[in-house]
C-alpha cells in the first residue's frame, strides 16, 4: 500500500537538511538555547515579511492567544466574540481567563464568522473579537474591522492556521493575514503552513505599546529583570526552533503556492461530483489550504472514512464537536447556543490530505478512489 500521510514533513525537511542541521549544530556549540540570536534575526524576517512592525516569539499559538487578551488588559467577566467552529485554542484561553466566550455561527461557504452574527452579538461589555482564519482562508475582515471600529472593540486574529494567506480590501489594498487586527496571533507547531520542529508560536502587531506589554507579559510581566509590573506567563520560542523556522520562511510562498496547487488538483476532480462542494475561495482572500476541507452530501461520513481508511488514504474531521458543545465550556452556559450552519458543518466535513510534497500520482490516487467511494455510497 502507498505510505500516504495527512502530513509529509519527513521529505520537507530532506529539501532543507542541509541548512537547518548546521543552524543546529551551531546552536549546540554556542548553547545559546534560549533567545540566541536566532530568535531576534527570525523575529525581524517574519515581521519584514508579513509587513508588519513587530513580532513577539513565543511559546506556542495557544499562549500568544492568551498573552494577546492579557496585554489587552481584558478583565474577568469581560465578553470576547468567536467562532465556535475552530480548534479548542482559541477559546480555551477566554475561558482560562475568566473571560465569557460568546459564540457566532460561521458562513457555510467560507466556515469564518458570519459578520451579521458578530453585529448582533455584541454588548457594552464586548471587550474583545477574536476571528479565526480557519483552514487557510482569511475571514472577512473588512466588515469586521469596520464594525469593530464603530464600537472601539480590539480584533485579535486567530491566524494560527492562515499565516502566508492575504486579505484583499476594496480599495484593492492586499495584506497579511494577522495583520490586521490590533494583533495577530499564530502557531509553529509542525503542521501548520509555517512549523517548527517542536512548539512555537509568535504574535504581530503594529502598535508600539502594545509590542512593549505582548514582550512583558510573556517574560514574566517584567521589562527590566526582576522587575514585575504585572502578572505574566513564560512564553518563549527556542533558538534551535528559531533556526528551523528561519530556514523553512524562506520557504513559505512555496509551501502556499505548493498546497494552493493540491487544492486546484482536488476541485478540479470533485466539482463535478452534486455530492461533494469543494472549500470556497472567498474573492477577497488568497488561501492557503492549511486544510483542504470538503462537505459531503447525501452520503454516510463514516462510511467514506471507513473505505478510505482501506484504501489507506487518511482522512480527518476537524472538529467532530465544535466549541460550544464541548463539557469544558458549559459552565460559560455554551450549550444554550443555537448554531445551526456550525452543527451542519461538522456533521459533513472530511478533510483530506494536504502538504508541500505531493507527486501526481498520489493525488490521481486519493481522488479516483474517493470519487469511486462517493460514487458507490450515494
Ligand atoms: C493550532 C491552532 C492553535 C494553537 O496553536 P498551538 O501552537 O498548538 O498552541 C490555535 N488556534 C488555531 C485555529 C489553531 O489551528
Amino acid at each position: 500500500m502507498r505510505n500516504l500521510q495527512m502530513v509529509d514533513l519527513k521529505s520537507q525537511y530532506q529539501k532543507i537538511k542541509s541548512e537547518v542541521d548546521a543552524g543546529i549544530s551551531q546552536v549546540l556549540e554556542s548553547a545559546a538555547f534560549i533567545n540566541g540570536p536566532d530568535v531576534q534575526h527570525f523575529a525581524k524576517e517574519l515581521a519584514a515579511y508579513l509587513g508588519v512592525k513587530h513580532v513577539i516569539p513565543c511559546a506556542n499559538g495557544t499562549d500568544a492567544l492568551q498573552i494577546a487578551l492579557m496585554a489587552l488588559g481584558l478583565k474577568p467577566g469581560d465578553e470576547v466574540i468567536t467562532a465556535s467552529y475552530t480548534y479548542i485554542a482559541t477559546v480555551e484561553v477566554v475561558a482560562l481567563l475568566r473571560l465569557k466566550p460568546v459564540f457566532v455561527d460561521v458562513d457555510a461557504d467560507t466556515f469564518t464568522m458570519n459578520i451579521d452574527a458578530v453585529k448582533n452579538a455584541i454588548t457594552p461589555n464586548t471587550k474583545a473579537i477574536i476571528p479565526v482564519h480557519l483552514y487557510g482562508q482569511s475571514a472577512n475582515m473588512e466588515p469586521l474591522l469596520a464594525l469593530a471600529k464603530e464600537y472601539n472593540i480590539p480584533v485579535i486574529e486567530d491566524n494560527a492556521q492562515a499565516i502566508g494567506g492575504t486579505y484583499t480590501f476594496s480599495n484593492g489594498e492586499t495584506v497579511k493575514t494577522g495583520t490586521m487586527g490590533i494583533v495577530g496571533c499564530t502557531s509553529f507547531f509542525p503542521s501548520k503552513n509555517l512549523g517548527c520542529y517542536g512548539d512555537g508560536g509568535a504574535m504581530f502587531t503594529n502598535d508600539d505599546e502594545l509590542a512593549e506589554k505582548l514582550k512583558m507579559v510573556a517574560n514574566h510581566g517584567q521589562k527590566e529583570r526582576y522587575y514585575h509590573e504585572v502578572v505574566g506567563v513564560n512564553s518563549r520560542l527556542d533558538t534551535i526552533q528559531a533556526v528551523v523556522l528561519r530556514a523553512k520562511l524562506k520557504h513559505l510562498d512555496e509551501y502556499c503556492a505548493a498546497r494552493s496547487a493540491v487544492a486546484d488538483y482536488y476541485d478540479a476532480a470533485f466539482s463535478v461530483n452534486p455530492n461533494i462542494v469543494t472549500p470556497y475561495r472567498a474573492p477577497y482572500s488568497y488561501h492557503v489550504f492549511h486544510q483542504y476541507t470538503l462537505q459531503l452530501k447525501n452520503v454516510s461520513r463514516d462510511e467514506v472514512q471507513k473505505k478510505l481508511a482501506e484504501k489507506g488514504i487518511p482522512s480527518m474531521i476537524y472538529y467532530p464537536v465544535p466549541c460550544h458543545k464541548q463539557n469544558m465550556l458549559k459552565e460559560f452556559g455554551s450549550d444554550q447556543y443555537q448554531l445551526p450552519v456550525t452543527d451542519m458543518l461538522q456533521d459533513c466535513v472530511i478533510s483530506l490530505p494536504i502538504h508541500t510534497e505531493f507527486k501526481e500520482e498520489d493525488l490521481a490516487f486519493i481522488t479516483q478512489n474517493f470519487l469511486k467511494i462517493i460514487n458507490q455510497l450515494s
